[in-house]
């Protein structure tokens, strides 16, 4: 049985911060923070909204005039959720590893506090070029991250482990390790738990390592 919003209750507080396309704008590097970013459409403001168990805090696709900015979330306030704007389907030049303005590559680059980046990708379609070559970016970056499979509700489990088993595949091709991988649907608010508690792990990791 899928589990309700008010079963979970993972996050008490979220508030926003800020918004901006200028990474030495954003908030003091003081806390942990995690970045969701995915392409257009994965599902990034539907699982963020699920997550934090509020109706609106990041905007849907569908919103008019959406921003395309670094959104700054402080979270029950102990970590910072990070929406990062999705990336697209178009050509992206060589120069630059997905259609996307400098500054969020700065961001990604130079953020001290950046414990983890959410890669979503949805889980009914194959491994795309582009998530490919972004989580490649990462790993070159030296930026950890983590797999996290949106939509889950809208495949059948054998296809999931198909789908999983794919990608994992693909990845192997590159990486000796794969990354944490998580599952998700917003809309059966499945796979929250795990990731929240990740991020608790990683914040006690994070607060440890600002002690040494
Ligand atoms: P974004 O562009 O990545 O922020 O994507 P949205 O959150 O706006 O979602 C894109 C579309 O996918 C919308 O029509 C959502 O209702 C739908 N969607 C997102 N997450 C899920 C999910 O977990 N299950 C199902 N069935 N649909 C979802």
């Amino acid at each position: 049985m899928a589990t309700t919003e008010r079963d979970l209750n993972l996050i008490k507080k979220a508030e926003f911060l800020i918004s901006n396309t200028d990474p030495t704008r954003c908030p003091e590097e003081i806390f942990p923070e995690y970045a969701f970013v995915g392409r257009s459409n994965v599902g990034k403001s539907s699982l963020i909204n699920a997550f934090t168990n509020r109706k609106d805090l990041a905007k849907t696709s569908s919103t008019p005039g959406k921003t395309q900015t670094i959104n700054h979330f402080m979270i029950d306030d102990a970590w910072y959720l990070v929406d990062l704007p999705g990336y697209g389907y178009a050509k992206a030049p060589k120069s630059k590893i997905l259609d996307w303005d400098n500054f969020i590559e700065s961001y990604l680059k130079t953020r001290k506090n950046l414990v983890a980046v959410f890669v979503l990708l949805d889980i009914r379609l194959e491994v795309q070029k582009n998530d490919l070559n972004f989580m490649n970016w990462l790993g070159q970056h030296h930026i950890p991250f983590a797999m996290v499979f949106t939509k889950l509700d809208k495949i059948s489990s054998s296809q999931f482990n198909r789908n999983k088993t794919a990608y994992q595949k693909k990845m192997l091709e590159y990486w000796d390790e794969l990354p944490p991988v998580f599952a998700t649907s917003a809309e059966h608010f499945q796979g929250l738990k795990e990731l929240h508690q990740y991020i608790l792990y990683n914040n006690q990791v994070y607060q440890e390592f600002l002690k040494k």
